[in-house]
């Protein structure tokens, strides 16, 4: 910001920070009163704003968040006019005061014994959950969409202990599949913990053992796919699109149907006999290598038998060509992130990563 902050010690910082969110709050405790004197001479009606939030939003340029927190908390404060004085005279933040506002009187007093976020939750403790209300959240929802036609987005809500209940389900499986080096962002385990127990569900398998087929299937233009490496082409029956790397795992592990749509725009079988891995070969596989043949991992969960040379690419489906890879390894590192196998002695694999 060029202030030349350089030259000041650890200390002076931190005082510069409080001062200027506590300067903040006082400019914040003048637009309140602007916002009550408007809202009190309801002139921004005649303007041709439609409510105090839409004035504030436009005419201070800020979100409607921010001027939603303004206008909400203008009003609040106007019952509690001692946190409005702390405010104005720089005794607290903008958040702080928010926060306060929203405490019945007898705690407002005390508020300096929490920190911001234990003062969040006194907020929330003293919320009024009626019966009604909590009828009213009811069972929660869960909605699916198709928004870019290449991914599924879903959004929802759930009532306090079925959401945790969700959450502690999803992170305990996280921690099952996905191997300790692995290196991913919360959101992103989730995701992966998310489908795999979904998975399990459709299959009904226990936590390890093989992988059953899922009743799902892909249509593939054989023409367009053909020509454009899986790019284009390729989808989930009635859902979105889905690219190479997932047409090879489907095509590697043979275990989701493949509907081809050939010239004449019929369905047609795409050679599902040629890739198809026969069970006695598959169960001959998996009992060599005994388990994931990643080395390092010991993983049993949803082994699945991998073409080493892809089918696409001529790869054979013979004992030679087939490794067993854990779930993780197999849909993520290898189809996804497009890890290449290198042999490691005789009966292990190394992922590594192309130059
Ligand atoms: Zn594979
Ligand atoms: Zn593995």
């Amino acid at each position: 910001m060029g202030m030349g902050l350089g030259v000041y010690s650890e200390d002076r910082l931190d005082e510069i920070l409080v001062r200027a969110e506590a300067e903040i709050g006082q400019w914040r405790a003048v637009e309140m009163a602007v916002v009550a004197e408007k809202r009190r001479r309801e002139s921004h009606l005649a303007d041709g704003y439609r409510s105090i939030v839409e004035w504030t939003a436009a005419r201070a340029d800020v979100s409607h968040e921010t001027a939603r927190a303004i206008c909400w908390t203008a009003t609040r404060l106007e019952e509690a006019p001692e946190v409005a004085m702390a405010l104005a005279e720089g005794e607290l933040t903008f958040d702080r005061a928010q926060l306060v506002a929203r405490l019945p009187a007898e705690h407002r007093e005390r508020h300096d014994a929490y920190d911001i976020s234990q003062l969040r939750r006194l907020v929330a403790h003293h919320k009024r959950l009626s019966r009604k209300r909590e009828r009213r959240l009811g069972n929660g929802f869960l909605n699916f969409g198709f928004s870019n036609e290449l991914a599924t987005s879903f959004w929802g809500e759930l009532a306090g202990l079925d959401g945790r209940i969700l959450e502690k389900a999803v992170d305990q499986r996280a921690d099952e599949i996905i191997p300790g080096e692995v290196r991913l962002a919360v959101a992103e385990r989730r995701a992966l913990a998310l489908v795999a127990i979904c998975q399990d569900s459709l299959d009904a398998v226990a936590v390890s053992g093989e992988a059953r087929p899922v009743d799902l299937a892909v249509t593939v233009d054989a023409r367009t796919a053909a020509e454009t490496d899986g790019e284009m082409g390729v989808s989930v029956l009635a859902g979105p699109r889905i690219g190479p790397g997932a047409l090879e795992e489907i095509l590697c592990d043979g275990k989701i149907d493949l509907i081809g749509i050939g010239q004449t725009g019929k369905p047609l079988d795409l050679g599902r006999s040629s890739r198809t891995i026969p069970r006695k070969l598959r169960r001959h596989v998996l009992d060599r290598d005994g388990g994931c043949t990643v080395e390092g991992d010991d993983s049993h969960y949803r082994l699945q038998v991998h073409h080493v040379i892809p089918w696409a690419q001529g790869g054979r489906t013979d004992a030679d060509n087939l490794i067993t890879l854990c779930w993780y390894h197999h849909h993520v590192s290898v189809h996804r992130e497009g890890l290449q196998i290198e042999r490691v002695g005789t009966s292990r694999v190394r992922l590594k990563r192309p130059r």
